[in-house]
């Protein structure tokens, strides 16, 4: 049992999040649905997971020295993982952050003590102001630092392959047959589908990926196709490249979701279930319903992920005025009538 002991460092309480049955959203479906609980690591992310692993390969390479700093290219969850792992360990960190994300995350970033810059969201991923070319020219121009580098560092995928992976396979006793996820680096997916496939073969995976992303196209193309991407809102997840830390062999089926979608269900999760999650979960779930509804099978059991916590977001997903001028929300304004039902408002 978690918790009845008390802990050496925070970084103990990462990972065995809960599994939680999302029977409400899936009402009317046999198939069970379950989320994998992320956003209850302490720093409100599925990256928590990936903080430290990253840092202690850099120091075991020998790339990373007492006193260093570390620099990432995030959309803001990994800045959060690392800048945990570097509290404890004492280095400085700086991370680059593209202008389309949240501004609760760059303050959260901030608020650990590191220094953020902003790159702009819409330049090609060679350009110089793109947020992995930005960090890369930091860890050029900065004596002793190093990029934790997400996208590439293989210690990403394997810390699923050792944690969230052996989590999901103790917390449905082998019985889950469908893993949905996201990808951004594809570390997460890469990694527990490795772990999973490992166990049962027959296991299926299946990554969501925004409308605007190239990844599922290029995965039904195999890689031959050159789509050109659009820019989309949901954070943390689709790329307008394959990065080296997502198997794409690894995966059975993708399925593309809108702004609209995404963010609908992270509010109906929010609403419906008591779970508060950001705009890439409920992306995941959208897609998760899509399949445990095709199945509808008692047998089946379908897992989606939870990758964060929906604080992120509340200038954004859980903003009225800002879902409405993006044209993401099609309920009318909070007015007293709405409210009250019908009635006349000026009635005492
Ligand atoms: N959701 C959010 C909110 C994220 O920040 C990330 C990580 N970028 C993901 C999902 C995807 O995780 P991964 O990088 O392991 O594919």
């Amino acid at each position: 049992m978690r918790h009845r002991r008390p802990y050496d460092s925070v970084l103990d309480t990462i990972g065995w999040t809960p599994l939680i049955r999302l029977s409400r959203v899936a009402r009317g479906i046999r198939t069970p649905l379950y989320g994998k609980a992320d956003f209850f690591n302490p720093g409100g992310s599925v990256k928590d997971r990936i903080g430290m692993p990253m840092i202690e390969a850099h120091e075991a390479a020998g790339t990373l020295k007492p006193g260093g700093v570390i620099v990432e290219a995030t959309s803001g969850n990994t800045g959060v993982g690392l800048a945990i792992a570097a509290a404890l360990k004492g280095y400085r960190c700086i991370f680059t952050m593209p202008d389309k994300m949240s501004q609760e995350k760059v303050r959260l970033l901030k608020a650990f003590g590191a220094e953020v810059i902003i790159t702009p969201t819409a330049v090609p991923p060679d350009h110089p102001q793109n947020y992995v070319q930005m960090a890369k020219r930091i860890v050029r121009e900065t004596p002793g630092a190093v990029l934790a580098g997400q996208f590439e560092n293989p210690a990403n995928p394997a810390a699923h392959v050792a944690t969230t992976g052996p989590e999901l396979w103790e917390q449905t006793e082998g019985r889950i047959t469908h893993f949905v996820a996201g990808a951004g680096t594809g570390g997460t997916i890469t990694g527990v589908a490795r772990y999973l496939k490992s166990r049962n073969p027959k296991i299926k995976i299946i990554a969501a990926d925004p409308q605007g992303s190239v990844l599922a196209e290029l995965w039904r193309t195999k890689g031959e196709g050159h789509p050109t991407g659009a820019p989309y809102k949901v954070e943390g997840v689709g790329q307008d490249c394959v990065p080296a830390t997502l198997d794409m062999a690894m995966v059975d089926e993708f399925i593309s979701v809108s702004d609209k979608d995404a963010f609908t269900m992270a509010r109906r999760l929010t609403r419906e279930e008591g779970i508060f999650v950001g705009g890439s979960a409920g992306m995941i779930a959208h897609a998760a319903l899509t399949v445990a509804r095709r199945l509808d099978d008692p047998e089946a059991l379908v897992v989606t992920f939870l990758c964060d916590t929906g604080e992120r977001y509340l200038s954004k997903v859980f903003n009225d005025e800002w879902m409405r001028e993006n044209q993401l929300l099609d309920s009318p304004h909070t007015s007293i009538e709405s409210v009250l039902g019908n009635k006349d408002a000026s009635a005492p």
